[in-house]
């Protein structure tokens, strides 16, 4: 289960509200696509669902539980990931030990006893590995899996921060423009991991600027316009919302 609520959700820098008054309510097993002009609040937003950010006001909660007062690595552990926009890789590491820190973000007591089923350390860490090999699998990784992080192009370091999401097994997935600097085969295989993801029940947030693209994935679709949420429906009704047009397809 991992429904998301967000109620009055408010963050200012400055002078500039960059989220507004939102309200989000996104269903168990829905995915959601989250469109809108760059400048929109989009990332903000899922900062703030993180926990990278903290609002001004607002609530956002879990299952009916509030995370808002929890840090991100909290936050982690009750099961939301995120795919930030920007890389964020570990340069240093292998493929695979970048991947495994997915697993490390969830691992906690409760975590390793239920998921992990494995009381000993140097078990649990095998069984991490196993799940990273699996994620890397999933985006087609497989073969990189003991090469630098750094020696990735742009492309696949993204794909390798999706397997570092998929591996902590999320509640709660958020992809920050996911396809942003992939080539065409690269964004079909996004496209089949998340209709996988969705048929088996993943609640997924999609940020992505391709309307086309987030419409294809998306059960229902929220646009965002200087910080506010202007239109909300299925992605056919919101490609037809006049305030939509006028706002952000500027046809
Ligand atoms: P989007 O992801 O939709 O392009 P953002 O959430 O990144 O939009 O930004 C929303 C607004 O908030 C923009 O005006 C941006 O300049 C501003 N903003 C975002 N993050 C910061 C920050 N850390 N400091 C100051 N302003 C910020
Ligand atoms: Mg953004």
């Amino acid at each position: 289960m991992a429904e998301l609520q967000i109620t009055g959700l408010g963050r200012s820098f400055g002078g500039v509200h960059a989220v507004q008054d939102v309200d989000l309510t996104v269903a168990d097993g829905e995915t959601r696509g989250i469109i809108g002009p760059n400048g929109a609040g989009k990332s903000t937003l899922f900062n703030l669902i993180s926990g990278h950010l903290r609002p001004d006001r607002g609530a956002i909660r879990l299952d009916g539980r509030p995370l808002d007062r929890l840090p991100a690595h909290r936050r982690a552990r009750r099961g939301v990931a995120i795919v930030f926009q920007a890389a964020r890789i570990f340069p240093g590491m292998t493929v695979l030990e970048n991947v495994m820190v997915g697993a490390h973000l969830r691992a906690s007591a409760g975590f390793t006893a239920a998921v992990l089923r494995l009381p000993a350390h140097r078990a649990a860490e095998r069984r991490i590995r196993e799940l990273a090999l699996g994620s890397l699998d999933r985006v087609g990784l497989s073969d990189r899996a003991e090469d630098p992080a750094a020696s990735l192009p742009i492309g696949q370091q993204r794909a390798m921060q999706l397997a570092r999401a998929l591996c902590a097994d999320p509640d709660l997935l958020l992809l920050d423009e996911p396809a942003s600097g992939l080539r065409a085969p690269e964004r079909e295989r996004l496209a089949s991991i998340v209709e996988e993801l969705h048929e088996d029940g993943q609640t997924t947030l999609l940020i992505e600027h391709d309307v086309a693209f987030v419409s294809r994935l998306s059960d229902r679709v929220t646009v965002l316009d200087l910080g506010r949420v202007i239109a909300e429906g299925t992605p056919e009704q919101v490609r037809r919302d006049p305030a939509v047009v006028s706002a952000y397809l500027g046809t």
